[in-house]
């Protein structure tokens, strides 16, 4: 029985980091999955994130600095964005980054995860009508 709470908790994760398109963190999963089902926990939700990520079903975006990881639904290869002023992520496509830099030293890349940091559109459009 047990497994198949497990398996219909870890679906509702999934469904909602799939419903929602604004790289959540995880936190804002939980807000959308205890809507669903009001007996689940943080950290059930918190398990089943790092569950998915490792499973490859969703990716996780690790954030610099203090920020909160994000999770995305989408697994096509790309990179993020994010505004350092309202918390934005958008989408950032570059193909065949890891030919484009050099290394310092002979290094086999698997993975590349960049995340540009700067303002949104709608940040930059706001401090222009303050000056
Ligand atoms: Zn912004
Ligand atoms: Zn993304």
């Amino acid at each position: 029985m047990a497994i198949t709470r497990n398996t219909m908790q870890r679906q509702l994760v999934l469904d909602s980091v799939r419903s929602m398109h604004t790289h959540p963190s995880a936190e804002e999963v939980y807000d959308v999955v205890v809507e669903r089902d009001s007996r689940i926990s943080k950290g059930t939700v918190y398990r089943n994130l790092g569950l998915l990520s490792q499973m490859g079903q969703i990716k996780k975006i690790p954030m610099p600095g203090t920020l909160a990881d994000r999770y995305d639904f989408n697994l096509s290869p790309h990179h993020h964005a994010i505004c350092r002023k309202c918390g934005k992520i958008v989408d950032v496509y570059a193909q065949d980054m890891a030919r484009q830099v050099r290394f310092d030293e002979d290094f086999s890349v698997e993975q590349v995860d960049l995340v540009f940091t700067g303002l949104c559109s709608d940040c930059v459009e706001t401090g222009k009508t303050r000056e």
